[in-house]
Order: structure tokens, then sequence, then C-alpha cells
């Protein structure tokens, strides 16, 4: 401070910095960076193959390249209405009609975001008071620890079985009077896992059971395999008003850095959510919402080729991880793979940037999947061209 208020008398002694920082603490010191983003910064510097960060190496599909450099011609440059572009709510609400059994009205119902990631943050500032409690199954998506600490949510980790499947009891017993949400993400990061309907009713219980909503990240929705079939949680008799569901453009059209996603949620919760994001971004880009209105009138076929596309990548990786020592099941969803390295005896930190430094190639540490614990683990990811993940199994193989 270089000037004294008027009349104050003496001047106070300058504060540096650091004696700010240790006075004032910030919900930004109860979280770390993240690991995935801080992995793809690693990759990079070393130059290795990012198997990291879940991202496609590999073009979007040419339409919506085609619509996103028309609408700049067209100058769709200004702001979007808030909650997105009435075109784009109107899409994605018949989209959701037909592929997920659910009916939103696009005036009052959908809220467009900046990303899936916003739709998350912005959907807990929504509902979640400072204590309430947020039932979040574990291993989970990295970013929903830190969610919960900058919403004040007091996050209740409940393990998921050895095969990923719903414990029921230790989901019984992390209810309480204080839950106000849970966090569901199918096709789940980092397991695969794809939760069944069987699952789903019994969750869908308990919500209504203590008056809870479900957040559900269904970002992976279209990526799944062996015959297996999302459904959203928000389909189930009673969770129409009380089901937050969240989607993206990112992972299904491979456009992961345009930054387009949603909020889907009766219009109570969905008033509320359009406030938040509002003030936290404005709008999402619009003339990659004009753009995303193409991608949803690609025909079906292109949604069962990007499944097929993915299990061709997905067995790549499999074998490659399995021929150099890792171990590991195939997923049923989603494009990681989640793998165990207790019999390469190093920690998960310690063993991703061994890779990183000597094979060349980036993964995640398990740790950051999970509140404590993961060490044993690592996730690839196969979101890659087929030389790329070829080339990666092959640098990793000689580590054996
Ligand atoms: N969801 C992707 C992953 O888990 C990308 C995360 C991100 O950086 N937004 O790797």
């Amino acid at each position: 401070m270089k000037h004294a208020p008027a009349g104050a008398g003496t001047i106070p002694p300058a504060q540096s910095p650091g004696a700010f920082f240790s006075t004032h603490p910030s919900r930004a010191d109860t979280f770390t960076e993240s690991v995935i983003r801080e992995m793809t910064r690693l990759a990079l510097k070393h130059d290795a193959i990012n198997l990291a960060q879940g991202f496609p190496d590999f073009p979007c599909p040419p339409e919506l390249k085609l619509a996103a450099c028309e609408a700049l011609n067209d100058d769709i440059n200004q702001y979007a209405i808030t909650w997105g572009a009435k075109d784009l709510r109107e899409a994605l609400s018949q989209r959701v009609k037909k592929f997920n059994a659910m009916q939103f009205d696009p005036e009052t119902e959908i809220t467009v975001t900046c990303g899936s990631t916003e739709a998350m943050m912005a959907s807990m500032l929504a509902i979640i008071q400072p204590g309430d409690e947020v039932v979040v199954p574990e291993p989970f998506y990295e970013n929903y620890g830190p969610d919960a600490q900058i919403s004040g949510a007091s996050p209740k980790f409940v393990p998921l079985a050895d095969d990923f499947s719903i414990d029921e009891e230790a989901w019984k017993a992390a209810f309480s009077k204080k839950t106000r949400a849970i966090i569901l993400n199918t096709p789940n990061n980092p397991t695969g896992k794809i939760f069944t309907k069987k699952e789903l009713s019994f969750i869908a219980d308990l919500c209504i059971e203590h008056n809870a909503v479900a957040i559900t990240d269904e970002i992976y929705e279209h990526i799944v395999y062996d015959g297996h079939r999302h459904i959203s949680l928000g389909s189930l008799p009673g969770m129409e008003d009380r089901t937050i569901t969240i989607g993206s453009f990112s992972k299904t059209y491979s456009v992961t850095g345009w930054r387009v996603g949603y909020a889907l949620a009766d219009a109570a919760l969905t008033s509320r959510i359009r406030k938040i994001h509002d003030f936290l971004t404005v709008g999402a880009p619009a003339p990659l919402q004009r753009a995303c209105v193409a991608a949803l009138q690609l025909p079906e076929s292109y949604y069962k080729e990007l499944a097929v596309e993915y299990d061709r990548k997905r067995q790549i990786l499999y074998k490659g991880l399995k021929k150099a020592g890792f171990a590991c099941d195939l997923p049923e969803g989603a494009y990681y793979m989640f793998t165990d390295i207790s019999s390469f005896g190093m920690s998960d930190t310690a063993f991703a940037r061994h890779l990183v430094e000597t094979a060349g190639v980036a993964a995640v540490p398990g740790s950051s999947f999970y509140h404590t614990g993961g060490e044993t683990k690592l996730r690839f990811t196969f979101s890659k061209k087929d030389e790329t993940l070829t080339e990666a199994c092959r640098r990793l193989e000689r580590l054996t």
C-alpha cells in the first residue's frame, strides 16, 4: 500500500505479496492444479506421445469445420443469448428426446455452457450451499474434487466395488440428512464402467428418498462397446425434476477445444444454473454454437461409426499394454484404459514421470482419481490415431 488514507497518521508498512498470501487463505489453496493438464505440459516438454489428456489427435467431421467457417463468414461474431443460441437449444431438445428418452423445453430447460466442465461447476454453484454433502463415487474424474471445494460442498466419496459396480451398502451409508446431490459419470472416466438400469434405479431411489439432486456427466454417452447401452439417469421415473444431465460436443464430435457443452434440467433448476452461467461466462462461443447445430444434423450412422472406430483403438491399446506388462481389462465405454501397475514396483507419480522421460509416453497417475489412494493405477487414453497408439505401444514394450 503506497498511500495511507487521509487522516490515518502513519503509513502502514508495505506488504509483500507473500505476506498477503499467508494472511489471506483462499479456496484456491485447497486443491492442486489439474494433474491431467500438467501431464500434457510434461508430454510437450519431453516430446512424448500424450496418452494422458483425453482428446483426439485426429480431425473432427468435415461438416463441423465447414459450418464453423460459414458461421465466421456470416459474421456470427457477437454474443449468443446467454443460455445458448435458440437453434442449438432446439436441435438439442430434439436429439435428447430421441437418444436419451428425455423431454426438455428449449426455452426454459436447456443451458448451453463452455464445455461440460462449466456445466458441472455452474450446476454445483447453483444447488450447493457450503456444508452440503455431495456423494461422489470413487474413482472419479479429477475435476469433481475441485468442483466440490469451489462450491463449498463436503464430498462423501463412495468406493465402487472391485468390478466398478455400485456397492449398495456403501451408497446407503453415504447418504445423510445433509446430502444435497450426487455426481454420477456414466460411461465412466477413468474406469469405463457403464452403470446398468438396475444400478441407476437403485441410485434414483436413494435420491428420491433423500430429496437429493443427481448431477450426471454423460459426456461419453456415444462411446460404448460390446453391446452395452447408455441410459440417462434423468429418464428414470421420479428423476425428471431432480436430475441435471450434463453433455458436451467435445468427445462425440472430436472438438474438445471448442468448449461447447450443456446442462439439461427442469425449469426451476435451470433458472438457477442459467444465472450462475451468465455471470461466470456470459455465454459459449457463438460461431461454434452455430457449428454444433450442424453436428446434431449428422446421420445416425455417424454415432455407430464412432463407436466402431473407438472399439478398434481400444483393442490396439489393450493388446499393447498387456504386452508391456500392464494389468488391465477392456473398458465398457469411454476412451480410457485404467491399468494396474503394481508389477512395475513404482508409485503412480514416479512411474508416470519415468514413462514420459524415458519411454516418451504420457499417462495420468491413478491418484488423481481418488481422494486417497490410487497409487497402483495409471490411466491411458486411446482417443488417438491408430498409428499414434501403435507407436506408443512400441515404446511401452521396450520397458520390459
Ligand atoms: N476429460 C478429459 C480427461 O479426462 C480431458 C480433461 C480436460 O483436460 N478437460 O483427460
